[in-house]
């Protein structure tokens, strides 16, 4: 099967210490794209582009660039380090420009295609406002820039969306003054919006826990969840303005990368499908800014279940003690879609991070957003999920290999090989 895609994440520093590594998988699993994260230095004329008034930039300086929360609070100022660590948004100071050619080079001699690999709006907790046309007009340059300046056959761009589910904040910014007047320009009423955010969560809190639980297992579906919360129009708004904003975003860094590279090959990866609006990513528009997808299913910690159970004891939190522990996760996977494959009915269940992929049924959890990614994907644009090959069970891996093939994704990026190679 030549036209199946395999590429792996690689950064230049591990590939110093175990250089044939790429040659290795090559031979072994038959290894056709490297995935380098970015690790040079941006030319002066570039760097100058950057929204921070200086560098690095002072925590004020941070705070006016990044994602408002619904209620004014401020932002979270835990990932501040990795903005003063950078030369703008998305780019680390750190860099080394000869040694990253030299490794796209090294890469590309051994016949493989190279992907750079780069960041965009978010880290971790922080996202940096994606209305504002500074930090737009930073991100074309810089997009332009990796698409001609090394050779490499695609940009795959990570972080372009907006803080996980699990960083609850994100879900409730932006709405800072750039974000009303964006959202004035593209039809949205920021005032509806939020107006129906606090509407939404009033009528949670009015839900009886006992009942809610029962109803719940017995079947919730599409209409219920409109009726229990009152949705509001304000309320599907907001998720579509924010996607939209993303998609907007995107578009233009395409545009701008293909300007400077008509032949690279732009793509970005995927929330999981199940939860991708509260990130801002609509599947179904992906075509629209992107060449290809990249399922990002393999943060089954970070992406979903923390998400899980965050929520979960947000809804106990709201609710009051009338709701257990069980419901609260029975309701949540029920309303997240992820019900019925055995996830764990109490928050001890998941255990640690690093035992999650042996407590929880990993190859149901991915293949179920695998299912949903080439539903809501456009015909025909090639989609590369991306999983782990450490850490998970072998047999769980190859069913979602198999899975994958099945369902008519291209090729997998790998995090990691351990299990894949003797
Ligand atoms: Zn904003």
């Amino acid at each position: 099967m030549t036209d199946w895609r395999t590429g792996v994440y690689l950064d230049v520093a591990s590939l110093r210490q175990t250089p044939h590594y790429p040659a290795r998988l090559r031979d072994e699993i038959g290894l056709t794209t490297a995935v380098l994260s970015f690790a040079g230095t941006l030319p002066q004329q570039i760097a100058q582009q950057t929204p921070f008034p200086q560098t690095p930039p002072a925590e004020g300086q941070i705070a006016d660039l990044v994602l408002r929360h619904m209620d004014g609070q401020a932002v979270d100022e835990r990932e501040f380090p990795l903005a003063a660590a950078s030369v703008g948004p998305g780019v680390r100071a750190s860099g080394d420009d000869a040694g990253f050619r030299e490794t796209v080079d090294r890469l590309k001699s051994q016949g493989l295609d190279v992907w750079l690999c780069g960041g965009c709006w978010t880290e971790r907790r922080l996202m940096y406002c994606p209305s504002r046309e500074a930090t737009a007009v930073w991100f074309e340059a810089v997009c332009a820039h990796w698409a001609s300046a090394y050779g490499v056959d695609g940009i795959d761009l990570t972080h372009a969306r907006f803080p996980m589910g699990s960083f609850p904040l994100g879900l409730f910014g932006c709405t800072c003054d750039s974000c009303a007047l964006a959202a004035d320009e593209m039809g949205y009423d920021m005032a509806e919006m939020i107006a129906a955010l606090r509407s939404a969560r009033t009528q949670l809190r009015r839900l009886d826990g006992r009942r809610l639980g029962e109803v719940v297992r017995m079947g919730l579906g599409f209409f219920d969840i409109i009726q229990a919360l009152g949705v509001q129009p304000g309320l599907l708004a907001w998720l579509r303005f924010r996607a939209e904003l993303i998609a907007r975003g995107l578009q233009r860094f395409r545009a701008a990368a293909r300007s400077a590279n008509p032949d690279i090959f732009f793509g970005c990866d995927t929330y999981p499908a199940s939860m991708a609006l509260t990130v801002g990513h609509d599947l179904g528009r992906w075509g629209e800014f992107a060449d290809f997808a990249s399922p990002l299913v393999s943060h089954i910690s970070a992406f979903t279940c923390d998400t899980l159970t965050t929520w979960a004891k947000f809804l106990q939190a709201e609710i009051g003690d009338s709701l257990s522990a069980a419901d609260a996760l029975a309701t949540i996977y029920r309303f997240t879609g992820y019900d019925g494959i055995g996830l764990p009915e109490t928050y001890d269940g998941f255990g640690d991070a690093a035992e999650l992929a042996y407590r929880v049924p990993v190859d149901d959890l991915v293949r179920r957003d695998l299912a949903k990614t080439r539903l809501y994907l456009p015909e025909g644009l090639p989609s590369f999920p991306i999983i782990h090959g450490t850490g998970w069970p072998r047999a769980a891996i190859d069913r979602i290999v198999s899975e994958a093939r099945r369902l008519g994704h291209h090729g997998i990026i790998w995090q990691g090989t351990d299990e894949l190679i003797t």
